[in-house]
Protein backbone atom coordinates (compact mmCIF):
# COMPACT_ATOMS: atom_id res chain seq x y z
CA UNK A 1 0.00 0.00 0.00
CA UNK A 2 1.65 3.22 -0.98
CA UNK A 3 1.51 6.32 1.50
CA UNK A 4 1.73 9.86 1.20
CA UNK A 5 0.22 13.11 4.00
CA UNK A 6 -0.37 11.83 6.86
CA UNK A 7 0.33 7.97 6.90
CA UNK A 8 3.90 8.87 5.23
CA UNK A 9 4.82 11.52 7.65
CA UNK A 10 3.38 9.03 10.78
CA UNK A 11 5.39 6.18 9.27
CA UNK A 12 8.57 7.84 8.71
CA UNK A 13 8.51 9.41 12.50
CA UNK A 14 7.57 5.82 13.83
CA UNK A 15 10.45 4.59 12.36
CA UNK A 16 12.86 6.93 12.49
CA UNK A 17 12.56 8.90 15.62
CA UNK A 18 13.20 8.12 18.95
CA UNK A 19 9.80 8.21 20.67
CA UNK A 20 11.48 9.43 23.59
CA UNK A 21 13.54 12.22 22.20
CA UNK A 22 12.77 15.81 23.38
CA UNK A 23 10.51 17.64 20.46
CA UNK A 24 12.81 19.99 20.04
CA UNK A 25 15.76 18.48 20.26
CA UNK A 26 17.87 17.55 16.88
CA UNK A 27 16.84 14.06 16.80
CA UNK A 28 13.14 14.59 16.17
CA UNK A 29 12.43 14.81 12.52
CA UNK A 30 10.06 17.11 10.55
CA UNK A 31 8.67 15.66 7.93
CA UNK A 32 6.51 17.64 5.00
CA UNK A 33 4.36 15.50 3.02
CA UNK A 34 1.76 16.31 0.39
CA UNK A 35 -0.82 13.51 -0.08
CA UNK A 36 -1.61 10.56 -2.07
CA UNK A 37 -3.53 12.97 -4.98
CA UNK A 38 -1.12 15.77 -4.30
CA UNK A 39 -0.20 17.04 -8.12
CA UNK A 40 -3.30 16.37 -9.80
CA UNK A 41 -6.57 17.82 -11.31
CA UNK A 42 -8.68 16.46 -8.45
CA UNK A 43 -10.80 19.04 -6.79
CA UNK A 44 -9.54 19.88 -3.33
CA UNK A 45 -6.78 17.22 -3.38
CA UNK A 46 -3.89 19.80 -1.76
CA UNK A 47 -3.33 19.06 1.99
CA UNK A 48 0.38 19.15 2.73
CA UNK A 49 1.19 17.15 5.91
CA UNK A 50 3.61 18.59 8.28
CA UNK A 51 4.57 15.43 11.41
CA UNK A 52 7.10 15.61 13.86
CA UNK A 53 6.80 14.55 17.63
CA UNK A 54 4.97 17.45 19.24
CA UNK A 55 6.74 19.48 21.64
CA UNK A 56 3.09 20.32 22.70
CA UNK A 57 1.51 16.95 23.56
CA UNK A 58 4.42 14.83 23.50
CA UNK A 59 2.46 12.50 21.28
CA UNK A 60 3.18 11.82 17.02
CA UNK A 61 1.70 15.15 15.68
CA UNK A 62 0.57 15.41 12.24
CA UNK A 63 -1.23 18.75 11.27
CA UNK A 64 -2.35 19.48 8.03
CA UNK A 65 -2.98 22.89 5.55
CA UNK A 66 -4.08 23.66 2.75
CA UNK A 67 -2.25 26.21 0.26
CA UNK A 68 -0.17 25.66 -2.91
CA UNK A 69 2.87 23.77 -1.64
CA UNK A 70 1.36 20.12 -1.41
CA UNK A 71 0.57 20.70 -5.06
CA UNK A 72 3.80 22.48 -6.49
CA UNK A 73 5.80 19.87 -4.16
CA UNK A 74 3.68 17.24 -5.89
CA UNK A 75 4.70 18.93 -9.57
CA UNK A 76 8.13 18.54 -8.49
CA UNK A 77 8.29 14.43 -8.15
CA UNK A 78 9.46 15.42 -4.05
CA UNK A 79 6.83 12.92 -2.07
CA UNK A 80 8.24 14.32 1.35
CA UNK A 81 10.89 16.15 2.37
CA UNK A 82 12.35 15.03 5.70
CA UNK A 83 14.56 18.10 8.09
CA UNK A 84 16.74 16.41 10.36
CA UNK A 85 19.15 17.65 13.19
CA UNK A 86 19.44 21.40 13.11
CA UNK A 87 21.32 24.34 11.80
CA UNK A 88 23.51 27.06 14.18
CA UNK A 89 22.52 29.97 11.95
CA UNK A 90 18.79 30.60 10.70
CA UNK A 91 18.10 29.52 7.45
CA UNK A 92 16.38 29.15 4.60
CA UNK A 93 15.58 26.51 2.40
CA UNK A 94 14.87 26.78 -1.24
CA UNK A 95 13.43 23.69 -3.27
CA UNK A 96 12.97 23.90 -7.26
CA UNK A 97 13.43 21.41 -10.31
CA UNK A 98 16.75 19.12 -9.52
CA UNK A 99 17.68 21.64 -7.03
CA UNK A 100 17.76 21.76 -3.13
CA UNK A 101 20.01 24.68 -1.18
CA UNK A 102 19.77 25.98 1.73
CA UNK A 103 20.51 29.92 2.43
CA UNK A 104 21.17 32.47 5.10
CA UNK A 105 18.12 33.54 6.61
CA UNK A 106 19.17 36.14 8.60
CA UNK A 107 16.79 38.86 6.58
CA UNK A 108 14.34 36.81 7.41
CA UNK A 109 15.38 36.96 11.37
CA UNK A 110 12.18 37.66 13.83
CA UNK A 111 9.71 38.56 10.94
CA UNK A 112 6.51 37.55 10.99
CA UNK A 113 4.81 34.98 8.44
CA UNK A 114 3.48 38.07 6.50
CA UNK A 115 6.66 39.54 6.35
CA UNK A 116 8.80 36.34 4.92
CA UNK A 117 6.07 36.12 2.19
CA UNK A 118 6.89 39.39 1.02
CA UNK A 119 10.59 38.74 0.99
CA UNK A 120 10.12 35.23 -1.02
CA UNK A 121 7.81 36.46 -3.92
CA UNK A 122 10.16 39.60 -3.84
CA UNK A 123 13.44 37.25 -3.98
CA UNK A 124 11.75 34.01 -5.89
CA UNK A 125 8.47 36.11 -7.98
CA UNK A 126 4.83 35.27 -8.21
CA UNK A 127 5.31 31.49 -8.64
CA UNK A 128 6.61 30.84 -5.34
CA UNK A 129 5.10 29.01 -2.77
CA UNK A 130 5.83 29.54 1.01
CA UNK A 131 6.17 27.87 4.25
CA UNK A 132 7.33 29.74 6.97
CA UNK A 133 7.21 30.22 10.82
CA UNK A 134 6.66 33.74 11.99
CA UNK A 135 8.17 34.63 15.81
CA UNK A 136 6.22 32.64 17.85
CA UNK A 137 8.19 29.36 16.33
CA UNK A 138 11.51 31.04 16.68
CA UNK A 139 10.78 31.70 20.39
CA UNK A 140 9.84 27.61 20.45
CA UNK A 141 6.46 28.13 21.71
CA UNK A 142 4.35 25.11 22.33
CA UNK A 143 1.04 27.06 20.35
CA UNK A 144 3.48 27.48 17.20
CA UNK A 145 2.04 26.69 14.05
CA UNK A 146 3.01 26.54 10.51
CA UNK A 147 2.22 29.46 7.42
CA UNK A 148 1.66 27.27 4.46
CA UNK A 149 0.71 30.20 1.25
CA UNK A 150 -2.60 30.15 -0.38
CA UNK A 151 -2.36 31.00 -4.36
CA UNK A 152 -3.15 34.60 -3.32
CA UNK A 153 -0.40 34.81 -0.47
CA UNK A 154 -2.06 35.18 2.17
CA UNK A 155 -1.35 32.90 5.50
CA UNK A 156 -2.59 28.99 6.14
CA UNK A 157 -1.98 27.44 9.06
CA UNK A 158 -1.05 24.02 10.15
CA UNK A 159 -1.75 25.35 13.46
CA UNK A 160 -1.74 21.94 15.89
CA UNK A 161 0.67 20.75 18.34
CA UNK A 162 3.40 23.05 18.34
CA UNK A 163 5.35 22.53 15.17
CA UNK A 164 6.05 25.77 14.24
CA UNK A 165 8.38 25.41 17.17
CA UNK A 166 10.36 22.13 15.66
CA UNK A 167 11.07 24.16 12.67
CA UNK A 168 12.12 27.22 15.21
CA UNK A 169 14.10 24.23 16.96
CA UNK A 170 16.37 23.76 13.73
CA UNK A 171 16.80 27.03 12.91
CA UNK A 172 14.60 26.62 9.85
CA UNK A 173 12.53 30.01 9.32
CA UNK A 174 11.15 28.94 5.53
CA UNK A 175 10.66 26.68 2.72
CA UNK A 176 10.48 28.51 -0.50
CA UNK A 177 9.40 26.31 -3.63
CA UNK A 178 9.65 27.32 -7.32
CA UNK A 179 7.86 24.19 -9.30
CA UNK A 180 8.09 26.79 -12.62
CA UNK A 181 9.87 23.31 -14.52
CA UNK A 182 7.41 20.79 -12.98
CA UNK A 183 4.41 18.76 -14.26
CA UNK A 184 0.90 17.89 -12.88
CA UNK A 185 0.66 14.36 -12.12
CA UNK A 186 -0.27 12.37 -14.24
CA UNK A 187 -2.44 8.55 -13.36
CA UNK A 188 -1.73 5.12 -14.68
CA UNK A 189 -4.93 4.05 -15.67
CA UNK A 190 -6.23 7.56 -17.49
CA UNK A 191 -9.39 6.19 -18.34
CA UNK A 192 -10.89 4.48 -14.77
CA UNK A 193 -9.22 7.70 -13.37
CA UNK A 194 -11.62 10.23 -15.54
CA UNK A 195 -14.56 8.08 -15.16
CA UNK A 196 -14.00 7.88 -11.04
CA UNK A 197 -12.92 11.48 -10.97
CA UNK A 198 -16.34 12.58 -12.97
CA UNK A 199 -18.27 10.41 -10.41
CA UNK A 200 -16.74 11.74 -7.76
CA UNK A 201 -16.98 15.86 -8.42
CA UNK A 202 -20.73 15.12 -9.81
CA UNK A 203 -21.60 14.11 -6.33
CA UNK A 204 -19.77 16.30 -4.43
CA UNK A 205 -21.40 19.03 -6.20
CA UNK A 206 -24.23 18.01 -5.71
CA UNK A 207 -24.35 17.66 -1.98
CA UNK A 208 -26.61 19.84 -0.03
CA UNK A 209 -23.63 20.54 2.89
CA UNK A 210 -21.36 22.40 -0.04
CA UNK A 211 -23.66 24.99 -0.73
CA UNK A 212 -23.93 25.90 2.42
CA UNK A 213 -20.13 25.48 3.05
CA UNK A 214 -20.01 27.79 -0.22
CA UNK A 215 -22.11 30.34 1.20
CA UNK A 216 -21.09 30.85 4.81
CA UNK A 217 -17.97 28.44 5.09
CA UNK A 218 -17.77 26.76 8.31
CA UNK A 219 -18.91 29.91 10.65
CA UNK A 220 -22.51 28.18 9.55
CA UNK A 221 -21.37 25.87 12.41
CA UNK A 222 -21.77 28.81 15.10
CA UNK A 223 -25.98 28.75 15.07
CA UNK A 224 -26.18 24.94 14.59
CA UNK A 225 -24.04 23.99 17.66
CA UNK A 226 -25.25 27.05 19.43
CA UNK A 227 -28.78 25.44 18.84
CA UNK A 228 -27.54 21.87 19.72
CA UNK A 229 -25.96 23.05 23.13
CA UNK A 230 -22.73 22.37 22.56
CA UNK A 231 -20.86 25.60 21.66
CA UNK A 232 -18.02 25.98 24.00
CA UNK A 233 -18.77 28.95 26.05
CA UNK A 234 -17.09 30.44 29.24
CA UNK A 235 -14.39 28.13 29.53
CA UNK A 236 -16.59 25.13 28.83
CA UNK A 237 -19.26 25.93 31.65
CA UNK A 238 -22.38 26.62 28.86
CA UNK A 239 -23.14 25.34 25.59
CA UNK A 240 -25.89 27.67 24.70
CA UNK A 241 -24.71 31.83 24.39
CA UNK A 242 -27.40 34.25 23.62
CA UNK A 243 -24.94 36.24 21.63
CA UNK A 244 -24.04 33.69 19.82
CA UNK A 245 -25.89 34.88 16.57
CA UNK A 246 -23.41 38.15 16.59
CA UNK A 247 -20.43 35.74 15.68
CA UNK A 248 -22.06 33.37 13.42
CA UNK A 249 -21.53 33.23 9.37
CA UNK A 250 -25.27 34.69 8.99
CA UNK A 251 -23.54 37.91 10.87
CA UNK A 252 -20.40 37.92 8.82
CA UNK A 253 -22.11 37.63 5.96
CA UNK A 254 -24.35 40.52 6.28
CA UNK A 255 -21.48 42.27 7.50
CA UNK A 256 -19.73 42.14 4.71
CA UNK A 257 -21.74 42.87 2.46
CA UNK A 258 -21.32 46.16 3.18
CA UNK A 259 -17.57 46.24 3.06
CA UNK A 260 -16.02 46.56 0.50
CA UNK A 261 -12.69 44.33 -0.93
CA UNK A 262 -14.49 40.98 1.28
CA UNK A 263 -15.01 38.40 0.03
CA UNK A 264 -17.71 34.94 0.99
CA UNK A 265 -16.10 32.79 -1.25
CA UNK A 266 -12.20 32.16 -1.36
CA UNK A 267 -10.18 29.16 -2.00
CA UNK A 268 -6.73 28.31 -0.16
CA UNK A 269 -5.91 26.31 -2.79
CA UNK A 270 -5.99 25.92 -6.30
CA UNK A 271 -8.62 23.12 -7.51
CA UNK A 272 -10.87 23.42 -4.37
CA UNK A 273 -14.46 23.76 -6.16
CA UNK A 274 -16.03 24.74 -2.63
CA UNK A 275 -14.31 27.80 -1.45
CA UNK A 276 -15.13 27.41 2.53
CA UNK A 277 -12.88 30.11 3.25
CA UNK A 278 -13.51 34.10 2.92
CA UNK A 279 -11.61 37.33 2.93
CA UNK A 280 -12.50 39.33 6.11
CA UNK A 281 -12.45 42.96 5.75
CA UNK A 282 -12.61 46.10 7.83
CA UNK A 283 -14.90 48.76 7.64
CA UNK A 284 -12.84 50.87 4.82
CA UNK A 285 -11.95 47.26 2.78
CA UNK A 286 -8.89 47.09 4.35
CA UNK A 287 -8.27 43.32 4.37
CA UNK A 288 -7.88 41.72 8.02
CA UNK A 289 -7.98 37.91 7.68
CA UNK A 290 -8.74 35.11 5.27
CA UNK A 291 -10.16 32.06 6.63
CA UNK A 292 -12.02 32.82 9.62
CA UNK A 293 -13.11 30.05 10.97
CA UNK A 294 -15.97 28.28 13.39
CA UNK A 295 -12.96 26.79 15.51
CA UNK A 296 -11.89 29.86 15.86
CA UNK A 297 -14.63 31.94 16.06
CA UNK A 298 -15.51 29.30 19.61
CA UNK A 299 -12.62 29.98 21.26
CA UNK A 300 -12.20 33.45 20.81
CA UNK A 301 -15.00 34.37 20.40
CA UNK A 302 -18.20 32.34 22.81
CA UNK A 303 -15.80 30.77 25.12
CA UNK A 304 -13.96 34.04 25.90
CA UNK A 305 -17.51 35.40 25.73
CA UNK A 306 -16.33 38.27 23.03
CA UNK A 307 -18.71 38.79 20.75
CA UNK A 308 -16.70 41.28 18.66
CA UNK A 309 -16.28 40.19 15.25
CA UNK A 310 -13.86 42.82 14.42
CA UNK A 311 -11.90 42.25 17.13
CA UNK A 312 -11.73 37.99 16.70
CA UNK A 313 -10.92 38.73 13.43
CA UNK A 314 -7.67 41.15 14.83
CA UNK A 315 -6.54 38.48 17.07
CA UNK A 316 -7.01 35.71 14.07
CA UNK A 317 -4.45 37.72 12.22
CA UNK A 318 -2.23 38.86 14.91
CA UNK A 319 -2.06 34.86 15.37
CA UNK A 320 -1.24 33.98 12.02
CA UNK A 321 1.38 36.33 11.53
CA UNK A 322 3.24 35.52 14.47
CA UNK A 323 2.28 31.59 13.49
CA UNK A 324 0.32 30.70 16.29
CA UNK A 325 -2.74 28.17 17.08
CA UNK A 326 -6.32 30.24 17.33
CA UNK A 327 -7.72 27.44 19.06
CA UNK A 328 -4.82 27.04 21.72
CA UNK A 329 -4.76 31.37 22.32
CA UNK A 330 -8.47 30.84 22.47
CA UNK A 331 -8.06 28.43 24.68
CA UNK A 332 -5.11 30.14 26.96
CA UNK A 333 -7.18 33.55 26.84
CA UNK A 334 -10.47 31.79 28.48
CA UNK A 335 -8.63 30.22 31.23
CA UNK A 336 -6.46 33.56 32.13
CA UNK A 337 -10.23 34.84 32.17
CA UNK A 338 -11.27 31.93 34.68
CA UNK A 339 -8.21 33.04 36.26
CA UNK A 340 -9.19 36.74 37.01
CA UNK A 341 -5.99 37.93 34.70
CA UNK A 342 -8.91 40.02 32.67
CA UNK A 343 -12.77 40.01 32.75
CA UNK A 344 -15.23 37.60 30.21
CA UNK A 345 -15.66 39.37 27.13
CA UNK A 346 -13.37 42.32 27.76
CA UNK A 347 -12.73 42.16 23.70
CA UNK A 348 -9.58 44.79 24.20
CA UNK A 349 -8.05 43.34 26.92
CA UNK A 350 -7.48 39.68 25.28
CA UNK A 351 -6.35 41.80 22.05
CA UNK A 352 -3.67 43.22 23.69
CA UNK A 353 -2.91 39.65 25.56
CA UNK A 354 -2.46 38.25 22.22
CA UNK A 355 0.14 41.42 21.12
CA UNK A 356 1.99 39.96 23.79
CA UNK A 357 2.88 36.92 22.29
CA UNK A 358 5.28 38.90 19.51
CA UNK A 359 6.75 40.87 21.96
CA UNK A 360 8.60 37.94 24.09
CA UNK A 361 6.99 39.01 27.50
CA UNK A 362 6.14 36.82 30.62
CA UNK A 363 2.50 36.78 29.68
CA UNK A 364 3.23 36.74 26.38
CA UNK A 365 5.24 33.38 26.79
CA UNK A 366 2.82 32.03 28.67
CA UNK A 367 -0.45 32.78 26.38
CA UNK A 368 1.72 31.98 23.61
CA UNK A 369 2.29 28.28 25.53
CA UNK A 370 -1.20 27.20 25.49
CA UNK A 371 -4.52 26.61 26.84
CA UNK A 372 -2.52 23.60 29.59
CA UNK A 373 0.93 25.72 29.87
CA UNK A 374 -1.45 28.51 30.62
CA UNK A 375 -4.13 27.11 32.80
CA UNK A 376 -1.09 25.32 35.08
CA UNK A 377 0.86 28.51 35.48
CA UNK A 378 -2.50 30.40 36.49
CA UNK A 379 -3.85 27.25 39.13
CA UNK A 380 -6.98 27.10 37.01
CA UNK A 381 -8.88 23.44 37.64
CA UNK A 382 -10.68 23.44 34.65
CA UNK A 383 -8.00 23.23 31.53
CA UNK A 384 -9.89 22.16 28.52
CA UNK A 385 -7.35 19.72 27.41
CA UNK A 386 -6.42 16.44 26.26
CA UNK A 387 -3.20 15.18 26.40
CA UNK A 388 -2.02 18.92 26.74
CA UNK A 389 -3.83 20.01 23.65
CA UNK A 390 -7.12 22.40 23.58
CA UNK A 391 -10.37 20.56 22.41
CA UNK A 392 -12.74 22.52 19.45
CA UNK A 393 -15.22 24.22 20.07
CA UNK A 394 -17.80 21.26 20.32
CA UNK A 395 -18.66 20.48 23.77
CA UNK A 396 -18.12 17.06 24.55
CA UNK A 397 -20.89 16.39 27.19
CA UNK A 398 -23.08 17.31 23.90
CA UNK A 399 -21.10 15.99 21.15
CA UNK A 400 -20.04 12.19 23.01
CA UNK A 401 -18.97 10.76 19.49
CA UNK A 402 -16.51 13.43 19.57
CA UNK A 403 -15.49 13.99 22.97
CA UNK A 404 -14.54 9.84 22.34
CA UNK A 405 -12.51 11.04 19.42
CA UNK A 406 -10.84 14.14 22.06
CA UNK A 407 -9.47 11.63 24.33
CA UNK A 408 -8.39 9.04 22.43
CA UNK A 409 -7.20 10.07 19.63
CA UNK A 410 -3.57 9.68 18.35
CA UNK A 411 -2.58 13.69 18.48
CA UNK A 412 -4.51 14.57 21.60
CA UNK A 413 -7.75 16.89 21.48
CA UNK A 414 -8.36 17.06 17.93
CA UNK A 415 -12.00 17.03 15.99
CA UNK A 416 -10.20 16.94 12.45
CA UNK A 417 -9.34 13.07 13.55
CA UNK A 418 -12.90 12.25 14.33
CA UNK A 419 -15.73 14.70 14.42
CA UNK A 420 -19.13 12.67 15.23
CA UNK A 421 -21.85 15.51 14.09
CA UNK A 422 -25.18 14.31 13.35
CA UNK A 423 -26.05 14.13 9.85
CA UNK A 424 -29.62 13.75 7.79
CA UNK A 425 -28.28 10.92 6.00
CA UNK A 426 -27.55 9.01 9.25
CA UNK A 427 -31.31 9.91 11.89
CA UNK A 428 -30.35 6.92 13.73
CA UNK A 429 -27.17 8.02 15.23
CA UNK A 430 -27.48 9.73 18.25
CA UNK A 431 -24.95 12.02 19.29
CA UNK A 432 -25.35 12.55 23.01
CA UNK A 433 -26.07 8.63 23.82
CA UNK A 434 -23.76 7.42 26.49
CA UNK A 435 -22.85 4.51 24.87
CA UNK A 436 -22.17 3.40 21.14
CA UNK A 437 -19.88 6.37 20.62
CA UNK A 438 -16.79 4.58 20.49
CA UNK A 439 -17.15 2.50 17.00
CA UNK A 440 -18.19 5.57 15.49
CA UNK A 441 -15.34 7.24 16.44
CA UNK A 442 -13.19 4.67 15.84
CA UNK A 443 -14.77 4.63 11.93
CA UNK A 444 -14.37 8.23 11.51
CA UNK A 445 -10.20 8.04 12.95
CA UNK A 446 -9.72 5.40 10.85
CA UNK A 447 -11.85 7.29 7.91
CA UNK A 448 -9.85 11.31 8.26
CA UNK A 449 -6.23 9.51 8.65
CA UNK A 450 -7.08 8.14 5.46
CA UNK A 451 -8.38 11.42 3.92
CA UNK A 452 -5.34 13.50 5.42
CA UNK A 453 -3.14 10.71 3.99
CA UNK A 454 -4.64 11.20 0.79
CA UNK A 455 -4.17 14.67 0.92
CA UNK A 456 -7.82 15.65 0.78
CA UNK A 457 -9.75 18.63 2.62
CA UNK A 458 -12.24 16.81 4.99
CA UNK A 459 -15.24 18.95 3.80
CA UNK A 460 -14.48 17.57 0.63
CA UNK A 461 -14.62 14.11 1.99
CA UNK A 462 -17.30 14.61 4.09
CA UNK A 463 -20.00 13.39 1.16
CA UNK A 464 -18.84 10.58 0.95
CA UNK A 465 -19.59 9.91 4.61
CA UNK A 466 -22.82 10.37 3.29
CA UNK A 467 -22.64 8.45 -0.27
CA UNK A 468 -20.76 5.43 0.39
CA UNK A 469 -20.29 5.16 -3.61
CA UNK A 470 -18.13 8.42 -3.39
CA UNK A 471 -15.71 6.96 -1.36
CA UNK A 472 -15.43 4.16 -3.86
CA UNK A 473 -14.63 6.62 -6.44
CA UNK A 474 -12.60 8.23 -5.10
CA UNK A 475 -10.26 5.39 -3.78
CA UNK A 476 -10.55 4.19 -7.60
CA UNK A 477 -9.23 7.54 -8.31
CA UNK A 478 -6.22 6.56 -5.75
CA UNK A 479 -6.02 2.89 -7.25
CA UNK A 480 -5.91 4.77 -10.88
CA UNK A 481 -3.37 7.41 -10.28
CA UNK A 482 -1.25 4.67 -9.00
CA UNK A 483 -1.60 1.82 -11.16
CA UNK A 484 -2.53 -0.43 -8.54
CA UNK A 485 -6.03 -2.24 -7.78
CA UNK A 486 -7.68 -1.59 -4.54
CA UNK A 487 -10.78 -3.33 -2.66
CA UNK A 488 -13.71 -1.64 -0.41
CA UNK A 489 -12.19 -1.11 2.21
CA UNK A 490 -9.17 0.91 1.13
CA UNK A 491 -9.71 3.86 3.03
CA UNK A 492 -10.65 2.06 6.59
CA UNK A 493 -7.72 0.23 5.96
CA UNK A 494 -5.42 2.96 5.06
CA UNK A 495 -6.61 4.68 7.93
CA UNK A 496 -6.47 1.95 10.20
CA UNK A 497 -3.07 1.09 9.32
CA UNK A 498 -2.11 4.59 9.91
CA UNK A 499 -3.79 5.22 13.31
CA UNK A 500 -2.25 1.92 14.47
CA UNK A 501 1.34 3.10 13.54
CA UNK A 502 0.72 6.38 15.42
CA UNK A 503 -0.82 4.74 18.56
CA UNK A 504 2.46 2.10 18.65
CA UNK A 505 4.85 5.78 18.97
CA UNK A 506 2.73 7.35 21.48
CA UNK A 507 2.89 4.00 23.42
CA UNK A 508 6.66 4.47 23.04
CA UNK A 509 6.34 7.59 24.10
CA UNK A 510 4.85 6.56 27.38
CA UNK A 511 1.14 7.98 26.26
CA UNK A 512 -1.47 4.51 26.39
CA UNK A 513 -5.01 4.28 27.43
CA UNK A 514 -4.54 6.16 30.98
CA UNK A 515 -3.98 9.07 28.95
CA UNK A 516 -7.14 8.66 26.81
CA UNK A 517 -9.02 10.57 29.14
CA UNK A 518 -11.30 13.81 28.94
CA UNK A 519 -10.30 16.48 31.86
CA UNK A 520 -12.55 15.42 34.85
CA UNK A 521 -14.51 18.25 35.43
CA UNK A 522 -16.49 17.02 31.77
CA UNK A 523 -17.77 13.81 33.12
CA UNK A 524 -18.86 15.57 36.60
CA UNK A 525 -20.16 19.05 35.66
CA UNK A 526 -23.59 19.69 33.95
CA UNK A 527 -23.75 21.39 31.15
CA UNK A 528 -25.64 24.47 30.95
CA UNK A 529 -28.70 24.29 29.73
CA UNK A 530 -29.14 20.59 29.00
CA UNK A 531 -27.42 19.06 31.91
CA UNK A 532 -25.33 16.64 30.21
CA UNK A 533 -22.41 15.52 31.59
CA UNK A 534 -19.71 12.90 29.52
CA UNK A 535 -20.75 9.51 30.77
CA UNK A 536 -19.21 7.52 27.77
CA UNK A 537 -17.38 4.81 29.97
CA UNK A 538 -13.86 4.38 30.46
CA UNK A 539 -13.90 0.34 29.30
CA UNK A 540 -15.68 1.79 26.11
CA UNK A 541 -12.82 5.05 25.99
CA UNK A 542 -10.63 2.14 25.95
CA UNK A 543 -12.38 -0.03 23.02
CA UNK A 544 -11.23 2.42 20.62
CA UNK A 545 -7.87 1.21 20.14
CA UNK A 546 -6.25 -2.56 20.39
CA UNK A 547 -3.54 -1.29 22.12
S1 LIG B 1 -13.07 23.68 1.17
FE1 LIG B 1 -12.14 25.31 2.36
S2 LIG B 1 -10.44 24.36 3.53
FE2 LIG B 1 -11.08 22.94 1.88
S3 LIG B 1 -9.68 23.39 0.19
FE3 LIG B 1 -11.51 24.62 -0.15
S4 LIG B 1 -11.11 26.61 0.85
FE4 LIG B 1 -9.58 25.16 1.59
Amino acid sequence: MNLGGRGLTSTIIKHEVPADCHALGKDNKLIFAPGILAGTKIPNSGRLSIGAKSPLTGTIKESNAGGTAAHKLARLGVQAVIIEGGSVQLVSLYIGKDEVRFEDGVELDNLGNVGVISYGRKKYGDTVGVISIGQAGQQKLSASGISVTSPDFLPRMAARGGLGAVMGGKNLKAIFIDDTQGTTVQPVDKEVYQKSLKQYVAGLKAHPLIGGLKALGTPLLVNMINEMGALSTKNYSQGEWEKAENISGEKISELMANRPNSQMTHRCTSGCVIGCSQVFTDKKGKPIVSGLEFETLALMGSNCMIDDLDTIAEMNSICNDLGVDTMEIGGAVAVAMEAGVLNWGDSAAALALVREIGKGTEQGNMIGNGCHYTGKKLGVSRIPTVKRQCLSGYDPRILKGTGVTYATSTMGADHTCGNALPSPANPDYNPSASSGQAPVSQFLQYYFAAVDSLGMCLFAMLPPLDIPELQGAIASCAAALQGISVDENYLIALGRRVVEVERQFNIKAGLGKEQDRLPSFFNTEKLAPRGEVFDVSEAELDSVHTA
